[in-house]
């Protein structure tokens, strides 16, 4: 069979630049995974990378005329709002007879199969959760002219108007699938993508990991030898040697997670290697920090989400905020300032909530950095299909669906916390736009422009905390007010920002 995967265009509307990725990173190697496995059965694969080689689709559509293929697979990743460009090209596709058959997989895919099996008459197929072994079943059937075969894992329409789908069955042993395909434009990253394990133990009512990974399957991971294996054949094949473990909990459970992280640090290390994780704060501990340090570890995004017990409870973090100071300190006992992730602005955020948040944010040195400053101080809880916030929200009627049912966009219990997320929102969202080339890395820095940056930094801190200290005595922030504040603080930061000759 010739099979053809699409990692498709991504666009992102202005006023959601600011929010977290559209699709987890984890999701990052689907295409080469299923590739790996479609090859290793003998098929015919080919991974057009759209939106890492910026393609148009006149582009991918003279790619798909020339390869035929009896399959389209489509890498679908949602895009905050409804992508025409995307559902127009598969239409066309279709249309002209250019594909025998589309089938679509990915964390939207599988959260919104019914959506999109109903909704978008080109795509036959979905695949649910983990895709290698649905792929090549698919792809095997599709070799005898079937290309809706009823198999695990697989949603298709059932004739009678419905979705059928025979329940994923996911990968119990992970070091069983062949290695993913890499393709030149992955490897152009600044670091090599890969993924040690699958799933998490962990159950925050804002995440849809498990939701894609199915239940029964939290966490499951390579063995040290086979991640090492992997690490050594990209060595041989492309010489990089940064690499960043996309997995959403690097770390297992318990004794045995952190004797594993042990095991892979002792591999890791004579390999001469910097690489960075992601991981739960309760899985921070000395002496496997140190020893993956020591084997070449240089960056970590670590989930701290709040400053308040009672809120972590509220998003079933199951950590608390001395375990978040804990994990801060021993990073940065060994030289890692880690990347974190903070909720400021929950559903039922109250002002209290967001002066302690404010207060731990200050204490633990997290707002002395421009860019990590506009993020804590801003990030909303996102409401995405799948997750439990999700369902406890439309439950309680305080969910408003926008174009597609996938995300819901939270009424907040407090009106004036509405307000001041409102104004860190319209601010950050220009401040991010204005800051787009120098923290993509596409414009050079001039010299100077940091002692620029910590005064915009400190005008954000400033913004918040009036807007906060407002609220707590009492005063309502209107649109008119709420407009005025930002036109304030975007004449502020275009003043500091200026480049005088
Ligand atoms: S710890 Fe991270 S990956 Fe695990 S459930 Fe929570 S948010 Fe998801």
């Amino acid at each position: 069979m010739k099979i053809l995967l699409l990692e498709h265009p991504r666009s992102v509307a202005p006023e959601r630049c600011n929010d977290i990725a559209n699709t987890p990173l984890s999701s990052c190697l689907q295409s080469g995974y299923a590739a790996g496995m479609l090859k290793e059965k003998g098929h015919d694969v080919e991974i057009v990378e759209g939106y890492l080689d910026k393609l148009s689709y006149a582009a991918i559509m003279e790619r798909v005329r020339i390869v035929q293929p009896d399959i389209l697979g489509v890498h679908l990743v949602y895009h905050w709002q409804n992508d025409h460009a995307l559902f127009d090209f598969l239409d066309t596709m279709k249309r002209d007879g250019q594909v025998s058959s589309i089938t679509a997989y990915g964390f939207y895919a599988t959260i919104s199969y019914k959506n999109i099996l109903k909704q978008r008459h080109a795509v036959d197929s979905v695949i649910v959760g983990e895709l290698e072994k649905p792929f090549a079943d698919l792809a095997d059937a599709a070799s005898f002219k079937n290309f809706t075969p009823c198999i695990p894992g697989l949603a298709i329409r059932d004739g009678l108007g419905g979705i059928g789908l025979q329940k994923p069955e996911p990968v119990a042993d992970l070091d069983s699938l062949p290695f993913p395909v890499r393709t030149e434009a992955m490897n152009r990253l600044s670091e090599v993508n890969l993924l040690g394990s699958r799933g998490c133990y962990g159950k925050c009512t804002f995440c849809y990991i498990n939701s894609f990974y199915g239940t029964g399957n939290p966490w499951r991971g390579r063995s040290p030898e086979n991640i090492a294996r992997e690490i050594d054949a990209i060595i041989r094949e492309s010489g990089l040697r940064d690499f960043y473990f996309t997995d959403p909990n690097f770390f297992g459970p318990g004794r045995v997670g952190q004797d594993r992280a042990l095991e892979i640090a002792a591999l890791l290390k004579p390999r001469n290697i910097r690489f960075g994780i992601e991981g739960r704060v309760n899985d921070i501990h000395d002496e496997t920090i140190s020893a993956l340090v020591d084997a070449g570890l240089r960056h970590i995004l670590i989930g701290l989400e709040s400053g308040k017990d009672e809120s972590l409870r509220r998003m079933n973090k199951m950590t608390t905020v001395s375990q978040n100071e804990k994990a801060l300190a021993i990073l940065r006992k060994h030289g890692i300032e880690p990347n974190v992730g903070f909720i400021m602005f929950e559903p039922d955020s109250t002002p209290e909530d967001l002066r302690i948040n404010l207060e731990f944010l200050k204490k633990n040195d997290l707002l002395k950095n421009l860019a990590v400053t506009a993020n804590v101080l801003y990030h909303h809880q996102i409401v995405l299909e799948g997750t439990q916030a999700y369902q406890d929200l439309k439950k309680e009627n305080r969910l408003s669906l926008g174009p597609s049912s996938y995300e819901g966009t939270a009424y907040f219990k407090n009106p004036q916390v509405a307000g001041l997320a409102d104004i860190m929102r319209q601010t950050t969202n220009i401040l991010f736009n204005r800051m787009d080339g120098i923290w993509s890395g596409k414009t050079i820095e001039l010299r100077g422009m940091q002692e620029r940056y910590a005064r915009v930094n400190r005008l954000f801190v400033k913004v918040f905390e009036d807007g906060l200290t407002s609220l707590e005595a009492g005063a309502r922030l209107e649109k008119d007010r709420i407009a005025s504040l930002v036109r304030e603080t975007e004449k502020e930061m275009d003043e500091m920002l200026k480049i005088t000759a």
